[in-house]
């Protein structure tokens, strides 16, 4: 409540330049946050402009105001410019500035901003004026809600807000099958509804708006590229960057494919591996007790939730590194193990740049 009253207060001045800032590899819940968000400022009569450090993927294209984000990859300047003259900047939907790369350094500089946080991620770095940092809720587009709810109450809420928030709320939960899903979820999801959202239809337009590449990858990605081991209860997949390309990957197509190994009813974790030319992405999803927020942290430079979280790798030839153990064939940690017991050895290689 008392911070709910210092948002308030903030956001009492008229006219402030705010900037919306959301994550690298921005996702349904980023972006939903942003245009929310975007519009509930907007209303105030503030100037808003909304930016992601790269490309958000082409199954959002359809979302309402999306071209209205302002991609820093494309645009740096325009960007910059709205970074530079910021009074306020919010930052959703991420825990840690570094997760922002070549944007971290433009909002570093600006040490005039007020910096808020609004997040749903573990363990957040410090450095913000007021923080609302909640990972016991599912999305950030919920957290959001509640600031809503909180701030202004439901009315001001219009049907493409709703939306917005729909499609983070229902892509952070797996379409609501993840962690979280409390009795405030569904009440807020009712407002939703109430204000005349399209769930099939929304629901329609992110899942099924794939290309044939992209199922066919998929097909590829399970039948040839999954790896089972520890008695079935973990797996790991790989594409190189060859393999993508093949199937004219775009950013995005592999959205879902660490979660389908969780299907089988013995697995307990997933991870996916993606070549980049630069680095290895990771990504970690588990079961239970299972905690990839660890694991990530330890020894992919990331984090994100117990269940589901990220990193990357800037090991390319696979040798010796130690964040590759855990997955290195053949490498052997030294002394005790240091990943939780839980969690095992995959047999993964590094050849000339790409996870093999
Ligand atoms: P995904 O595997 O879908 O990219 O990410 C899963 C979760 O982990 C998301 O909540 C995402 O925000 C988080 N995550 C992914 N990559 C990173 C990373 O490099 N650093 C951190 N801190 N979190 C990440
Ligand atoms: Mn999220």
């Amino acid at each position: 409540m008392q911070k709910i009253e210092a948002l308030r207060e903030l956001l009492a001045a008229p006219h402030r330049k705010i900037v919306l800032v959301a994550h690298t590899n921005p996702d349904g819940d980023a972006i939903g946050a942003s245009t929310a968000w975007r519009d509930v400022l907007a209303a105030m009569g503030h100037e808003v402009t909304m930016i992601v450090p790269n490309k958000y993927p082409y199954f959002l294209d359809w979302m309402p105001d999306i071209r209205e984000v302002v991609i820093f990859r494309f645009a740096p300047e325009r960007a910059l410019e709205a970074i530079r003259g910021a009074d306020i900047v919010f930052c959703l939907d991420f825990n840690s500035l570094s997760r922002l790369e070549a944007l971290s350094d433009a909002l570093a500089e600006n040490t005039a901003a007020r910096r808020v946080l609004i997040d749903h991620h573990l363990s957040p770095d410090g450095g913000f004026d007021l923080q609302f940092s909640y990972p016991q809720s599912s999305s950030t587009c919920f957290l959001l809600y509640c600031i809503i709810e909180q701030l202004c109450g439901t009315e001001v809420i219009t049907r493409k807000m709703a939306e917005a928030l729909y499609v983070g709320m229902m892509t952070d939960t797996g379409n609501f099958s993840f962690s979280f899903l409390t009795p405030a979820l569904y009440r807020a999801l009712a407002v939703l509804v109430e204000k005349g959202i399209d769930v099939a239809g929304i629901h329609n337009s992110v899942y099924n708006g794939y290309t044939e590449d992209r199922a066919r990858l998929f097909g590829y990605a399970i039948h040839r590229k999954m790896n089972i081991i520890q008695e079935g209860t973990a797996a790991y997949m790989s594409l190189t960057e060859a393999e993508m390309r093949r199937y004219r990957f775009q950013q995005g197509d592999s959205e879902g494919f660490v979660n389908y190994p969780l299907t089988i009813k013995k697995m307990k974790m997933s991870a996916m591996f993606l070549g980049h030319h630069k680095f290895i992405r990771v990504s970690l999803r588990s079961r239970g007790d299972v905690d990839v927020n660890l694991f990530a942290r330890k020894y992919f430079d990331g984090g994100g939730h117990k269940n589901a979280a990220g990193g990357k790798s800037l090991c390319l030839d696979g040798r010796d590194d130690r964040s590759l153990y855990p997955f290195g064939r053949g490498v052997r940690p030294r002394g005790r193990p240091r990943y939780p017991p839980s969690v095992v050895r995959c047999g993964i290689g590094f050849r000339g740049g790409e996870c093999i």
